[in-house]
């Protein structure tokens, strides 16, 4: 893709990604809501044909892996080291909010008026419901929708079921879907090349239709949320990256710099998968087999950046309506934090809509609750541009960690590392 070494500046795609947004912000400030009909398009043409790829390209690349990975005891393994650092990450972002938003405080005295807008959507699913769910009737109709979950679950179970034909079968279909995979890959490179024209087009509508104002109310709070992210960002995932696989953190940011502009801009990380997984393989080295797993089950479920949310936001909640957790609620808003950012879809502003289940596990319901979540909406979207780079980088550091873990030795080498781009 890019070689910072013997490309010149301006052609490398970070720093035209960089470009476009701020031209983007210049445009949407200058121009304001009426430029954006004429640049919106931009925009949804890069996440239509990133949205494009998403179900060949998760299909193959789990299906091939899963299917590579062959016997039961190794996926088991992988499976668990999955799931445990997903658990680790996301618990360790829920208390740094916690932690935050005790020390700050940012509700305390805030108030409220009856100028803001309620906002309750449809109540989410229970946690039992969420694990059914993932089971799909039809695969189709889970592939059209999308719901990944179902999705991931069914590719699982297929690529299991190749792994233990006899080689006449096996072996065709393996190299089959494997062949189909590098077409997707191919097919994401040439999204890629596009994509300072999509951000730009992204950005005129944030900043064009928003505006930078809104963002002046609720300061303390988008403080506490932004400074969690950062200390979650800057300092406990490289300190992951580095305790669990000695990775330099410095190497494996400068491997994921595009992808991180690409969630910050989409401010999804379902749209930027694809992405995700190109540089996950290409750059930062992680074998298919490993990121096949971590990649996309991780964008569906694993959001540190979105359960760290869903804590400040239920504590600023209480602050604002004079209501004091106790030690036992707050350990509730954690847990349930963690289920609400596994149940959030990896869309924008998922984030917001599942803050639901939480204030519900601790009694905060009624029309002032919606009003103070109808406010946090207005500014939501700086936040989730931020939490989703969030998500997406502790997507690839759990794959790098993995990798590592598995012996694969070529995870985020000096020098290697930029030169494997396309
Ligand atoms: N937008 C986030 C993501 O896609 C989810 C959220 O709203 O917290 O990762």
């Amino acid at each position: 893709m890019d070689r910072p070494n013997n490309i010149p500046w301006y052609k490398q795609l970070h720093w035209q990604i960089l470009m476009a947004l701020a031209a983007g912000s210049l445009v949407g400030v200058i121009g304001g809501k009426d430029v954006v009909p004429y640049v919106a398009w931009m925009g949804t043409l890069i996440i239509r044909m990133l949205k494009m790829v998403i179900i060949p390209l998760v299909f193959s690349s789990i299906v091939s892996g899963v299917a590579s990975v062959g016997s039961g005891r190794d996926l088991g393994r992988l499976f668990s080291k999955t799931l445990g650092y997903y658990l680790l990450s996301s618990l360790l972002a829920a208390s740094a909010g916690l932690t935050l938003s005790n020390l700050i405080k940012p509700g305390d005295g805030a108030q409220f008026t009856a100028e803001t807008q309620p906002f309750r959507p449809d109540t989410p699913d229970s946690a039992v419901d969420l694990l059914l769910d993932i089971v799909p009737e039809n695969i189709v109709a889970a592939s059209a929708a999308p719901e990944m979950l179902q999705v991931i679950f069914f590719c699982i179970l297929f690529g299991l079921s190749i792994a233990v034909l006899p080689d006449k079968h096996r072996l065709p279909l393996q190299s089959f879907i494997e062949s189909f995979f590098q077409a997707m890959m191919k097919m994401t490179g040439l999204v890629i090349k596009i994509l300072p024209i999509g951000v730009f087009g992204l950005i005129v509508r944030v900043v064009g239709e928003t505006g930078f104002s809104t963002f002046k109310n609720l300061g303390l709070y988008m403080l506490t949320i932004a400074s969690g992210l950062a200390f979650h960002f800057f300092i406990t995932l490289p300190i992951l990256l580095f305790l669990l696989a000695r990775i330099k953190p410095a190497v494996h940011y400068r491997n994921m710099a595009d992808v991180m502009l690409m969630a910050f801009s989409t401010s999804s990380s379902a749209a930027t998968l694809p992405l995700t997984m190109n540089a996950v393989e290409n750059k930062v080295g992680v074998s298919n087999r490993t990121s096949s797993f971590v990649l996309p089950m991780g964008a569906t479920v694993n959001m540190d950046g979105t359960a760290l949310y869903e804590c400040a936001g239920v504590l600023f909640i209480a602050q604002a309506l004079g209501a004091d957790l106790s030690i036992g609620q707050q350990l509730i808003v954690v847990l349930t934090a963690l289920l609400a950012s596994i149940g959030a879809a990896a869309v924008p502003s998922a984030g917001l809509v599942v803050i639901f289940i939480c204030l519900d596990a601790v009694n905060l319901r009624g029309p002032e609750v919606e009003a103070i979540v109808g406010a946090m909406l207005a500014i939501d979207r700086p936040l989730d541009m931020a939490r989703t780079m969030v998500n997406v980088m502790s997507d690839s550091c759990g794959a790098a960690i993995i990798a590592r873990s598995e012996g694969e030795e070529g995870v985020d080498v000096e020098n290697v590392a930029a030169a494997e781009g396309d």
